[in-house]
């Protein structure tokens, strides 16, 4: 691998990009990650970064087993990510509460519809354990819940992480092992017959065998240099975080789609919105709104909180909010790994997984068909 050549390289250093050149970089297979920003300065560095919640635990089929996937190579990452490169990644169990409104809400948190079924492998699988507290049970977890609150789902067993140490922690475990991070925006591939000879980093040539396209919700932006649609949506989430006073808010407190819930710095996160806004990344005055008034009947004291930093990034969801993981058809060489959605920091470990298995061994042990990049053709 030399400045202008390389095996394989990766577009986008978010968590997809970073992680799969280190499980490549296990495998002996160096790579280049080409950011056109810094590592994880989008949604893989302002991520809540919560993993296997209640939502999730309700996942059905290949999204599962990808999930489940992840969820075992973070705990392993967190070790292993300290021992390679000193970085505390701030991976840790902390229990969360779904909160229920009214009858329906707590009919519906006791008995998920699909849930049990899943419920039962996913606890069998991840040591996870969930239950119904009714009102005064749940004060005594969380005693600033608020007023309407009938009760809330209890899990324990599930799991946080700091989603910027991570992508950085394994962007520099993967350039410990031979990999190469190099800053440019990349504008096109460059093909020779039915397969990949290179790309175009910032007008120049680097040439390569084989290409991932790991952009997030700018992966569409790929379709024409691979000759298929990849089709996104982008989906903006902002994040307000809070100096409290008081103690620490020692579970994820959710109700409806809003959480909060205090992070190893001290500061309590609350969010997210959830917006159609296309690529735009700006914060605003009407999400810090929403989300205030969103979590303020969660939490009413959260009003006392001094707003310290609101952020804003992007989900990479794809148009029919599967995963978008494999070969792209007609393209020799040419590799999609995008389409996590909300749940991209639980899932992108075992999607650079795969990712890495389908790169070295031409094969996966998950099976990707459900995923395939060339479904979107019509
Ligand atoms: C508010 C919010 C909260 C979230 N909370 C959770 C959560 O609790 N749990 C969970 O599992 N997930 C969560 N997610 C989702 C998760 O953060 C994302 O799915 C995940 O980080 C996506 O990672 P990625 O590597 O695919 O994309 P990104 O992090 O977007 O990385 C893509 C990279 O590609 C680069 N790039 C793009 N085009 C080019 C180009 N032409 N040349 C060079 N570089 C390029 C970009 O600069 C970027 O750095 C949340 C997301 C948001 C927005």
């Amino acid at each position: 691998m030399t400045g202008d050549n390389a095996e394989v390289v990766i577009i986008g250093a978010g968590l997809v990009g970073a992680t799969t050149a280190y499980f490549l970089a296990r495998q002996g297979i160096k790579s280049v990650v080409v950011e056109r920003d810094a590592i994880g300065s989008h949604a893989s560095g302002f991520s809540y970064a919560a993993l296997g919640t209640y939502d999730e635990a309700g996942m059905t089929g290949t999204h599962f087993d990808v999930a489940s996937h992840g969820m075992r190579l973070h705990a392993e990452l967190a070790d292993a990510l300290l021992e390679e490169t000193g970085v505390n990644v701030e991976f840790r169990k902390r229990p969360s509460l779904v909160l229920a409104f009214d009858e329906e809400e707590a009919d519906a948190a006791r008995n998920p519809q699909g849930f049990d079924l899943d419920r039962r492998s996913w606890e069998d699988k991840q040591g996870y354990s969930m239950r119904w507290l009714d009102r005064d049970e749940t004060l005594r977890i969380e005693p600033r819940v608020g007023p309407e609150a009938v009760g809330a789902a209890y899990t324990e067993g599930t799991t946080d992480v700091n989603a910027y140490r991570l992508t950085l922690a394994l962007a520099m475990a993967a350039e410990k092992r031979g990999a190469v991070m190099r800053q440019g925006s990349v504008t096109g591939l460059v093909r020779e017959g039915g397969r990949v000879r290179g790309l175009l980093v910032d007008g120049t040539e680097l040439s390569c065998d084989k290409v991932v396209v790991a952009m997030g919700p700018w992966s569409q932006g790929a379709s024409d240099w691979l000759g298929i649609p990849i089709q996104m949506q982008p989906w903006k989430g902002q994040i307000l975080r809070l100096r409290l006073p008081g103690p620490p808010i020692r579970t994820s407190v959710a109700g409806g789609d809003h959480f909060a819930s205090t992070k190893p710095d001290g500061l309590t996160w609350v969010g997210p919105t959830f917006e159609d806004a296309g690529l735009d990344e700006s914060i605003t005055d009407e999400g810090r709104n929403e989300i205030m008034s969103a979590v303020l009947r969660n939490i009413p004291s959260l009003a006392e909180g001094d707003l310290v930093l609101q952020t804003a990034c992007i989900r990479p969801l794809s148009a029919d909010r599967k995963l978008v993981l494999g070969k792209a058809p007609g393209l020799e060489g040419a590799y999609v790994a995008t389409g996590g959605g909300r749940l991209g920091l639980m899932m992108g470990p075992a999607m650079a997984w795969l990712m890495a298995e389908l790169i070295a061994n031409d094969t996966t042990s998950i099976s990707l068909a459900e995923f395939d990049p060339g479904r979107f053709t019509v």
